[in-house]
């Protein structure tokens, strides 16, 4: 066997994921692992190894995306899921994943859709050049939910099998299990209405908190999370009262919604960069966007920002993620929107870094990940600048490292 790849990694600061920042440190790696961290001189250097020195740069541990879906859809035209050949959609979402890693992402949480579950393996394996990837493969909703295809026949859309439509709890454990014999890593169900979807209205309920529960129970029993789509309140209140681990969107909490999930540890996903999306489509609507979906749009912006700064200030825990999918505005390699965003709208430059580390791998229930630590996976991201004062730094990524592999670097 060959010997282990041995780095030395000497950038000008860290941050480690929890809050604590290192000035001139150094973090050594060796294979997969990050093999100690300190300050110079504090750190015995073995040879032979080599020297990676990142001038100006600050280190962080490898950034996560705790929300998008590898769908190769390249427009907002509804009907594209039904034109573009399935196959070109993986290739694009090959392409996706590739600038994701770039990005200094080096894990994503695919919220729904089949492509992710075969796509994890590839990154896995090596054929596709990616990030780390958690999938859920099909979401669970109600007949008519977020995940129903409303413009199409109800026979089609099961035929298709994009999703599975469940309208009883039996059948919420049936649609569990199925989704856990196809390898999700976690579990994605709608308890509320969207934005993308036709008929529905992102503020209504859905599913009941028997049938999240039917999931949520299957899901705990083997060691994996829910996560739920939920807009308006009262299905942000089905979903913890349910069990579910996050709640992805939340645009109009109120405060028992809050209270809740802070009381049960629920982790907050507010995809809160849709908020600029949303205006930006708003005031100058992209090719094919449906009119129906400008409208909720709209309804949304004011309610996204209000929602998360009372979140925040209460104190529930908060994870990044973009919601990003591929057409324009919302492409992937750009998901270091998300924590800017959030400090846009009020966060600390520190939480929002935690927000896209630290916290976001506990929300995904990864241990491994997330922090710069002794005996951690070597998942590491140079950016030059200082993020804790300017969080725009994490768009100019010079060094990527996935799993003590070097990646990128500039
Ligand atoms: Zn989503």
């Amino acid at each position: 066997m060959s010997r282990l790849e041995r780095y030395v990694i000497l950038p000008d600061r860290l941050f480690d994921g929890r809050g604590r920042f290192i000035n001139n440190p150094v973090v050594v790696v060796e294979g997969r692992y990050i093999y100690d961290v300190g300050t110079r001189g504090s750190v015995e250097l073995r040879e032979p190894y080599k020297l990676v020195e990142l001038r100006g740069v600050t280190l962080l541990p490898g950034l996560i995306d705790a929300h998008v879906h590898f769908t190769g859809l390249r427009s907002y035209n509804p009907a594209e899921v039904l034109t573009v050949p399935y196959e070109l959609r993986v290739l694009r979402a090959a392409q996706d994943a590739q600038k994701a890693l770039y990005s200094g992402f080096t894990t994503l949480r695919d919220c729904g859709g089949t492509i992710a579950l075969s796509l994890k393996r590839a990154t896995a394996e090596g054929t596709v050049l990616g990030p780390r990837i958690l999938a859920s493969g099909k979401p669970i909703c109600q007949t008519g939910g977020h995940c129903d295809i409303h413009y199409l026949p109800l026979e089609e859309v099961k035929k298709r099998g994009n999703s599975i439509l469940c309208d009883d709890p039996w059948e919420c454990r049936k649609a569990a299990r199925a989704v856990l014999r196809e390898g999700a890593d976690f579990i994605k169900v709608m308890t509320s209405g969207g934005v993308g979807s036709e008929k529905d209205d992102p503020r209504h309920p859905h599913m009941s908190i028997a049938e999240v529960k039917f999931i949520t129970m299957e899901a705990h029993r083997v060691g994996k999370k829910v996560a739920s789509h939920a807009q308006g309140a009262e299905g942000v209140k089905i979903a913890v009262l349910g069990g579910v681990d996050s709640i992805e969107h939340g645009y109009f909490l109120d405060e028992e919604s809050i209270e809740l999930m802070k009381e049960r540890g629920v982790y907050y996903v507010p995809t809160l960069c849709l908020v600029e999306v949303y205006k930006k489509m708003v005031e100058n609507p992209p090719p094919g966007v449906p009119e129906w979906r400008l409208r909720k749009q709209e309804l949304c912006i004011e309610h996204m920002p209000r929602s998360f700064r009372e979140a925040y200030r209460a104190g529930v825990k908060i994870a990044t993620g973009t919601d990003y999918y591929g057409p324009p505005m919302r492409s992937f390699g750009n998901h270091a929107d998300e924590p800017i965003a959030m400090v846009r709208y009020g966060m600390d430059p520190v939480d929002a870094l935690i927000a896209a580390t630290g916290n976001a791998a506990e929300c995904l229930g990864l241990e491994e990940v997330g922090v710069i630590e002794r005996g951690k996976v070597a998942d590491l991201v140079g950016v030059v600048g200082d993020p804790a004062t300017d969080i725009e730094c994490l768009r100019k990524v010079v060094f990527v490292m996935k799993e003590g592999v070097i990646v990128r670097h500039e």
